[in-house]
């Protein structure tokens, strides 16, 4: 009987150990929200009204467009 309680103790060790060992590491909460998507100012394209990142964007000297191709056919 002695042994019978010593063989449980290990099992539930050994369980905890391998539950322990399976379980993946999550990153924190606060590392995934900084890694999260940044807020991206959006502008329309003063051609055909796309939008898209202000950064991609491509400046006239009527607005912004979303090419350099639609800034060649807004401008000429
Ligand atoms: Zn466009």
């Amino acid at each position: 009987m002695k042994y019978l309680v010593v063989l449980l103790i290990a099992l539930v060790v050994l369980w905890r150990i391998r539950s322990k060992a399976q379980a993946p590491e999550a990153p924190p909460i606060q590392e995934r929200a900084e890694a999260g998507p940044k807020t991206v100012e959006m502008h329309a394209c003063t051609h055909c009204g796309l939008h898209m990142p202000f950064s991609d964007m491509v400046t006239g000297t009527r607005g912004r467009y979303c090419s350099a191709g639609h800034r060649a056919l807004a401008e000429h």
